[in-house]
């Protein structure tokens, strides 16, 4: 396999630009992939407290480093605080516990993974009230959260903090009090969803972009009850077509596609043959004349499949950011 693509955080911290998704996965399959995707070569992986599956990963993880297999900074770790923790008391508590299931002693990359807060109720994730409405908690304040997330880099519980699923207002206004960089914003990124403006704000303030659901996430797209008004990226013709000419599936041109575009992905795959297929893309290129094409297929926002509606409600807090 040719050599890897990287991305450089303001840190200095190489981070590989293919990243292993695990969100939507049971405990079981999700430990049979990653010890298939080790193998294959992932060495970024995304999770994060409300994927629930941080303690199969600490699992997986131990064995690979405890035999010798795998070296702890050949890793490139990333979690997230979640929605429920997202306040200034909740910050160390939930790297903690994090860390205490990925039995790490540090992460990558910690992001925060909402803008908006949901109430703190026992250890629910997803607390609602009783006409099914999620519990807000609107006394966000990112500034005093941020804080706290560079207290975990100055403790070495991280070595680099971001954002996730923020908009450029909110973007911009931690970056105007921030003491340590925003090293990586991760937010939806697809062919149909290209977020050009939203990434080109990123180059220009030395932010690093990973694209989440970078395949069009279709288990997601059933979650929103969205399958009639998002069609599968994975089937359009023209990459389809710009697969045939390649010789490489459509899940490979799309994750060539975003790489190309300087922006990490971390598509999620518990079939073994697609798993290794995804991460098999560095010994080929797009041409710019297969790049123009790609980059025609944008609908801009309209595309979006993570709006967070399945959160009942979630569009009342003064920090939703879309
Ligand atoms: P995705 O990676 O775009 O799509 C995953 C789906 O595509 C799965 O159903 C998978 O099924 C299928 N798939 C994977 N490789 C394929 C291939 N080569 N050909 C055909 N189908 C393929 O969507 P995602 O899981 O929503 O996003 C990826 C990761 O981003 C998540 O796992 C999570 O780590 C992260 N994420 C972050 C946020 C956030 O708010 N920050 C939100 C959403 C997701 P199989 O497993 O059966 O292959």
């Amino acid at each position: 396999m040719a050599s890897k693509m990287t991305l450089t955080l303001p840190t200095g911290q190489v981070m590989p630009a293919l990243g292993f998704g695990t969100w939507q996965a049971t405990d079981a399959e999700l430990e049979a992939a990653l010890n298939t995707a080790l193998e294959a070569g992932y060495r970024h992986i995304d999770t994060a407290p409300v994927y629930e599956n941080e303690h199969v990963i600490g699992k997986v993880l131990h064995k690979w480093l405890s035999s010798g297999k795998l070296k702890r900074e050949e890793l490139f770790v990333v979690s997230k605080v979640p929605p429920v923790g997202n306040r200034p008391s909740g910050v160390e508590k939930w790297i903690k516990r994090s860390l205490k299931d990925l039995q790490l002693d540090y992460l990558d990359l910690y992001l925060i993974h909402t803008p908006f807060s949901l109430e703190e109720v026992n250890e629910d994730l997803h607390p609602v009230d009783k006409n099914g409405e999620i519990k807000l908690d609107k006394s966000t304040d990112h500034l005093k959260i941020w804080l706290e997330m560079e207290k975990q880099v100055e403790a070495g519980r991280a070595k680099a903090i971001g954002l996730s699923n923020f908009n450029i207002k909110q973007i911009t206004k931690v970056m105007s009090a921030s003491k340590l960089p925003i090293s990586n914003l991760q937010i939806e990124l697809h062919v149909y969803f290209q977020q050009k403006e939203l990434v080109d704000f990123c180059k220009k303030n030395g932010i690093t972009v990973t694209a989440y659901s970078p395949l069009g996430s279709r288990g997601l797209v059933k979650l929103m009850g969205k399958v009639d008004s998002l069609p599968d990226l994975l089937s359009n013709p023209v990459v389809v077509k710009i697969g045939e000419r390649r010789t490489k599936t459509p899940a490979q041109i799309l994750l060539r596609y975003t790489l190309q575009r300087g922006i990490a992905a971390i598509p999620k795959s518990t079939n073994p043959d697609r798993l290794r297929k995804n991460i098999d893309l560095f010994d080929w290129e797009l041409a710019p004349e297969d790049m123009n094409e790609l980059n025609a297929l944008d609908q801009g926002a309209s595309a979006r499949v993570c709006d967070f509606g399945f959160f009942k409600g979630i569009e009342k807090h003064p920090e939703f950011p879309f």
